[in-house]
C-alpha cells in the first residue's frame, strides 16, 4: 500500500492488514497480504530473493506475467516448489475495476483471512507424494508442473469446472462416451488406455486407480512408476510424464482447436517429445 511511513511501521501495518484486491494499483505484489490472506513474499520467500522488481504493484506484476521476471534463474527444488505454489495461486486471480481495499485482520471479518493464511502456510502440500522424484525427472519444466497439477487434482477438467459453477461440455472429448474427470481422462478412457498400452514394449504396465477420487491418481501414478529397478525408473518416469502430458494436450487440442490426432499419431508425438528431450540434454550428460 502507498502509505508514507517508516519501514517498521510499514511492516507492522502489513502484519495487521490484508488486502481485498480490486484493480491491483495500490497493492504491492510481493509485500502486501493480498493473495488468500498472504503476501507472495511469505508464500515464496525463495522467489522473492530472485525477483527483479520487488516493489511492483499487483497490477504491474499481473500484466503479461511480469512477476516472473528474474525467476528464470530458479534451480533448487525449493525454488521450483515455491514457483509452482505461487503460480497455481495466481492463476485464479482476477483484477476488477474497483479500488483495492484494506481489511484489518483483527476484526470479526478478518478472522477468516488469518485462518486461511495459517492453512496455506502450514499445511504440508508437498509431504504426501515423492515430489522430489517428479522434479528430478528427465522432462521439461512445463511437464513437471502439469504432472504436479494433475496429481493434486487441480486440472480444469469438465467435472471441476462444473463443480465450480462454470458451464462446459461434460463429456470426455477423447472417447465422447463418458463424463470427463481427471481419472477418466488419464486412466479409464479407452483412447488413453490404447496410448498407455502402446508403451508396454518399454516395460510400462497399466494399473487401475484406487477408488478414492482424492488420492486415486496419486496411487495409480505411484504404482506405475514405483515397480521398477532404479536403473529403469528414470526412463519409466519420463515416459509416464510425457504420455500424461500428451493426453492432456490432445484433450485441449480437441476442446480448443477442434482438431484431433488418432492413437498412433499421438504415440508418435510422445516418442518425438522424448527423443527431443534427449537430443537437447545429451550434451550435458556424462
Ligand atoms: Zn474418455
Amino acid at each position: 500500500m502507498n502509505i508514507h511511513h517508516g519501514q517498521d511501521e510499514l511492516e507492522l501495518f502489513r502484519a495487521c492488514t490484508t488486502v481485498a484486491l480490486g484493480d491491483g494499483e495500490k497493492t504491492s505484489f510481493w509485500h502486501d497480504k493480498w493473495l488468500q490472506g498472504c503476501s507472495p513474499k511469505s508464500i515464496a520467500p525463495e522467489l522473492f530473493q530472485l525477483a527483479w522488481r520487488k516493489n511492483e504493484t499487483v497490477a504491474q506484476g499481473m500484466t503479461d506475467g511480469r512477476w516472473k521476471r528474474g525467476l528464470q534463474r530458479l534451480h533448487t527444488t525449493e525454488q521450483i516448489n515455491h514457483y509452482v505454489k505461487l503460480w497455481d495461486m495466481l492463476r485464479t486471480v482476477q483484477l476488477s475495476d474497483q479500488q483495492d481495499d484494506i481489511i484489518w485482520r483483527f476484526t470479526a471479518n478478518g478472522t477468516y483471512s488469518s485462518t486461511s493464511a495459517y492453512r496455506i502456510q502450514f499445511t504440508g502440500t508437498f509431504a504426501d507424494h515423492d515430489w522430489q522424484r517428479l522434479w528430478k525427472s528427465k522432462t521439461e519444466n512445463k511437464c513437471k508442473f502439469f504432472s504436479w497439477l494433475i496429481l493434486q487434482n487441480k486440472l480444469w477438467t469438465a467435472d471441476r469446472i462444473i463443480n465450480n459453477g462454470g458451464h462446459t461440455n461434460a463429456t470426455c472429448p477423447l472417447c465422447r462416451n463418458a463424463a470427463e474427470t481427471s481419472q477418466h481422462m488419464m486412466v479409464q478412457c479407452p483412447y488413453s488406455v490404447q496410448v498407455w498400452r502402446s508403451f508396454s514394449p518399454i516395460g510400462l504396465t497399466t494399473h487401475q486407480p484406487a477408488t478414492s477420487q482424492q488420492n486415486g491418481l496419486k496411487e495409480w501414478w505411484t504404482a506405475m512408476i514405483g515397480q521398477h529397478q532404479p536403473q529403469r525408473s528414470s526412463t519409466i518416469d519420463q515416459a509416464v510424464i510425457y504420455i500424461a502430458w500428451n493426453i492432456w494436450k490432445e484433450r485441449c487440442r480437441r476442446v480448443f482447436d477442434n482438431k484431433e490426432l488418432d492413437v498412433n499419431q499421438l504415440v508418435a508425438s510422445i516418442k518425438q517429445d522424448i527423443a527431443n528431450w534427449h537430443m537437447t540434454h545429451n550434451i550435458c550428460e556424462e
